[in-house]
């Protein structure tokens, strides 16, 4: 996990060298009596973070209203070390650090909690605490959200495997068997030994453990408990995952271009393609927007009183009825989303795999999800954009590849021309370019990947590339266009396109040359 920590020398001395970590999810076999034991446990640990993070908020604003406080902020950024120290004695002095919350939680873990909540979950509950809290003093966030009753905690993890919440592998002789283990009670977890990703992450020291709950569609859902809910283990083992052996690793160079909506992948030597991002999503999407509209017209017809003769909300306060069918209808939604998020990752895992089999070597623009999500927020929101670039980041790693970010400001692809070697600025909504020089029209988003593809990622100038540029563009033009091709016959099959491929409206008109 990873952790933003305001380095205090405190802190320096004890940060170690992390050791490559990977997950392995099992399902665990739950009697009611030990889901009902489960719920307690995981409700005090729920009051008892809270509890945590209402101290930690109390000692961060005390902190802040400090004039200590503007004095240090007021300390330019330069002078690195002056300011670090300012905040540093400022932190000690209000305990607002980690192990200030660890000795939070010893005292606080008293009484009936600490029969729910052992020592060492409570120092775990204790960081996660001082994380959230954390981004908030450094600006990253604007709040901490306290756990509310009704969505609960829906994880506690340990830190280590030995005490408390832990996970035990017996041996073969034993009867191939695992458990958590979780103050008296026993949670066996179901293992596929036919699973090869299974055994090979098994053979693997395990760090420790963390118990997920997860919602299920219904209670008669399968493996679900009386509320719904499924349990399983989490564990956090040392190591690399698992490689499947069908997924190979290429050696070209890949340029990336990826839209809102749309990607463009261009190797040097395989075929280009240009397709809709997760163009699956989107039965999924329209499902759930068909369900929300569901739900607006049933809270519509039982609380009539609270919207105006235009049919709009009331303003102040309102108390809302809530209808069974409504619950439903909600329940139903939430299951969607659920399944869209899982259909995301499938899709986001599969096109990975297809990338790094062509080349692991990949070079793209480094963009601003955060800006995106601000002007195509819907799109942005349905494709995740940002988390697939995460992930294609982690599996290039993994594979000894590299991938390059290069600087959107300097490089400006969408606005090159390797023809003539100029800038110039085109709107969003011009998706070819055609340059007097000669060269197109061609669709934006692919050229902008080939342009990507032959950058040097030491010097990502494309001017420094024209060289390579001019002696591939007649070799890769026809390939490029085919690419194209094949995404609006694609179209004409019964696939949507997005207006950002460019295609016309009428498939007769020839796109508009710039000028
Ligand atoms: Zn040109």
């Amino acid at each position: 996990m990873p952790r933003q920590r305001q380095t205090s020398a405190e802190q320096q001395t004890r940060t170690r060298k992390p050791t490559p970590t990977f997950l392995l999810e099992l399902p665990l076999q739950v009697t009611p009596g030990q889901a009902k034991r489960l719920r307690a446990h995981l409700e005090a640990a729920r009051q008892f973070y809270n509890a945590i993070l209402s101290e930690g908020q109390r000692r961060l604003l005390r902190m802040r209203a400090d004039l200590a406080w503007q004095a240090a902020r007021a300390i330019p950024r330069t002078q690195k070390l002056e300011r670090q120290r300012a905040f540093g004695v400022l932190r000690q002095q209000y305990g607002f650090s980690e192990y200030a919350l660890h000795d939070v939680a010893k005292g606080l873990n008293c009484a009936w909690i600490a029969d729910h909540v052992d020592a060492v979950l409570a120092q775990t509950l204790a960081s996660r605490a001082y994380r959230a809290l954390n981004r908030v003093c450094l600006g990253q966030a604007r709040r901490v959200r306290f756990k509310s009753r009704g969505r609960g905690l829906s994880s506690v993890e340990n830190k280590r495997n030995d005490t408390g919440l832990r996970f035990v592998l017996q041996p073969p002789e034993g009867g191939n068997t695992g458990y958590l283990l979780w103050q008296d009670d026993r949670l066996e977890a179901l293992i596929d030994w036919k699973d090869p990703v299974v055994t090979y992450s098994l053979r693997h020291p395990i760090k420790y453990a963390r118990l997920l709950v997860r919602q299920a569609s219904s209670a008669r859902a399968q493996g679900a408990d009386a509320q719904s809910q499924r349990y399983c283990v989490q564990l956090v083992l040392k190591g690399v995952p698992y490689h499947k052996p069908k997924h190979l690793v290429g050696q070209d160079t890949v340029g990336l271009d990826l839209g809102p909506s749309t990607i463009a992948i261009v190797p040097r030597k395989g075929t280009p393609r240009l397709e809709v991002f997760c163009a699956e999503l989107a039965p999924d999407a329209s499902a759930i927007r068909r369900l929300q509209r569901q739900m607006d017209r049933q809270r519509r017809a039982s609380n009539t009183a609270n919207y105006d003769e235009r049919g709009r909300v009331k303003k102040g306060r309102l108390s809302w009825k809530h209808s069974k069918r409504y619950l439903a209808t909600r329940q139903r939604k939430a299951t969607r989303e659920r399944t869209l998020a899982a259909h995301r990752k499938t899709l986001h895992g599969r096109l990975v795999h297809e990338i790094v089999a062509v080349g692991k070597t990949i070079l793209t623009e480094k963009i601003s999800y955060r800006a995106w999500q601000k002007q195509f927020g819907k799109s942005v929101g349905l494709r995740a954009p940002g988390m697939f670039l995460d992930m294609l980041k982690r599996t290039v790693a993994r594979t000894g590849g590299t991938l390059v970010e290069v600087p959107t400001r300097s490089t400006r692809l969408s606005q090159f021309c390797h023809g003539c070697g100029q800038f110039i600025p085109k709107p969003l909504s011009q998706r070819w370019h055609q340059c007097p020089c000669g060269i197109g029209p061609i669709q934006r988003d692919l050229y902008s990947a080939f342009l990507a593809a032959y950058l040097d990622p030491a010097d990502s100038l494309p001017s420094c590339a024209q060289q390579r540029y001019a002696a591939c563009w007649e070799g890769r033009e026809p390939g490029l266009q085919a690419a194209y091709e094949h995404a609006v016959q694609r179209a004409s099959v019964g696939q949507h396109l997005p207006r950002s491929f460019g295609i016309p409206r009428v498939r007769a008109r020839l796109p508009e040359s710039p000028r």
